[in-house]
């Protein structure tokens, strides 16, 4: 796979450093909005190419401040070239090999988290077909993770999809909105070693139009919720997840399985987080505000810290027990950190290319899960089919 890209049009993808990293870290820029044009506000970013962006911080007599990351779409780049060069195709591909991953977009409220996941606000709901061109990176992804599968026909696959939110730490089940007056438990798992939430509706997806309803009524039912409760979706997270089985036939009478998984995670606008600490609270007490947003953030930075990685917290909120999986080097995490590009934003622009760059420091390999007897069956399999290529070449 080539480690490097470059498509330094203007307006376009950047560079690709290296896709050997557990973590990927791609920053997003929108485009100015028509409030932005109209009272003049001003642009203050640059990308030279190679994954860098400069951002003019406004203060006199200060630098312009240099940030880098594995790729930069700016503001022309078109949803297919976010599928194309975010690295979600690697995770996809990933998935169904076994492994937990994890795609998420952080950014302020407005910076375009949703549009980057889910298109154009109602594109969804409305019933459009799941080719219709300015869908998001997660229909995106249903096509792909298909026409994965379909290259595979020595494999049987089975998906199943689920589809949550996270308010004020109590999870929702946007599949089964009943739920909201009674929220979800997440509990530790000892057979498979991780978290998951109880009684969480799974939808089996046989088909692209299985997962395109999934997404479509949950996110109907996310509307509806915020406006019947009065609540504001900017303070919450969702996480449509698709559970990816795979049944490999090691021989006549031996066949061993796989199970990965892939979250796409839309967070609640990252202004949030300073709301918490602005207001003096404790961690106990930033419940209301956002505790799933700031503990990601400090297992992030614990992640990050090569010298002395101390304990990480994800047993301290939702959002961080049902993504440990994929962040902790089980699996493969693709941030997308979304940002405005003018002068108005531009505290909320540094804060999230800070934590961005923070979290493309973390390293760690990724591994699959697998039962004893059948990483045997595999790893075996492998040697076979090792030993049959050299055989051809001989
Ligand atoms: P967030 O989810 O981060 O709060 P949204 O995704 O809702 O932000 O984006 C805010 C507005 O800007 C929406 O109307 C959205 O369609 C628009 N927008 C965001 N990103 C883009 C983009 N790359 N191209 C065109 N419009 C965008
Ligand atoms: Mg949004």
């Amino acid at each position: 796979r080539a480690g490097s890209l470059d498509r330094s049009t203007r307006g376009s993808t950047t560079t690709l450093n290296s896709d050997e990293d557990n973590i990927n870290v791609v920053v997003r820029i929108r485009p100015l909005n028509e409030k932005e044009r109209s009272c003049g506000d001003r642009e203050i970013l640059e990308f030279p190419g190679k994954g860098q962006i400069v951002c003019d911080t406004g203060t006199p007599g200060q630098k312009p401040k240099v940030f880098s990351y594995n790729v930069v779409f700016e503001s022309l780049a078109t949803q297919e070239d976010v599928l194309e060069y975010s690295g979600v195709k690697r995770l996809l591909e990933m998935a169904i090999e076994g492994f937990s991953c994890t795609a998420f977009c952080y950014g302020q409220t407005g910076s375009g988290k949703t549009h980057t996941l889910t298109g154009p606000p109602g594109l969804v709901e409305s019933g459009a077909s799941p080719y219709a061109p300015d869908h998001g990176l997660v229909v995106r992804s249903f096509v792909y993770l298909f026409q994965l599968i379909k290259e595979r026909p020595e494999c049987h696959f089975i998906l199943k999809a689920s589809f949550l939110e996270i308010y004020n730490e109590k999870v929702i089940d946007l599949l089964n909105p009943g739920t909201a007056r009674k929220p979800l438990q997440v509990r530790w798992s000892k057979e498979s070693r991780s978290f998951y939430v109880e009684n969480l509706f799974m939808v089996d997806c046989e088909e692209l139009d299985d997962l395109f309803a999934v997404l479509e009524e949950g996110m109907r039912n996310r509307s509806v919720g915020s406006h019947a409760m009065n609540t504001n979706s900017s303070r919450s997270h969702t996480v449509l997840c698709v559970r990816v089985r795979r049944d490999l036939r090691a021989s006549a009478d031996i066949s061993c399985s796989t199970h990965g998984k892939i979250n796409f995670v839309d967070l609640a606008g990252s202004e949030m987080t300073k709301k918490t600490q602005s207001s003096g609270k404790t961690l106990e007490e930033a419940n209301n505000i956002n505790r799933s947003l700031m503990v990601l953030g400090y297992c992030i930075a614990q992640l990050s810290d090569g010298k002395k990685r101390g304990h990480i917290p994800y047993r301290d909120s939702k959002l961080t027990k049902l993504l440990a999986d994929s962040l902790a080097g089980n699996g493969v995490t693709l941030m997308i950190a979304c940002i405005a590009p003018t002068r108005s934003n531009v505290s909320e622009t540094i804060n999230t290319l800070r934590y961005a760059a923070r979290a493309k420091k973390i390293k760690s390999k990724p591994i699959v899960k697998m039962d004893a007897r059948d990483a045997l069956i595999m790893s075996l399999k492998r040697e076979v089919e090792a030993l049959q290529a050299e055989n051809q070449h001989l």
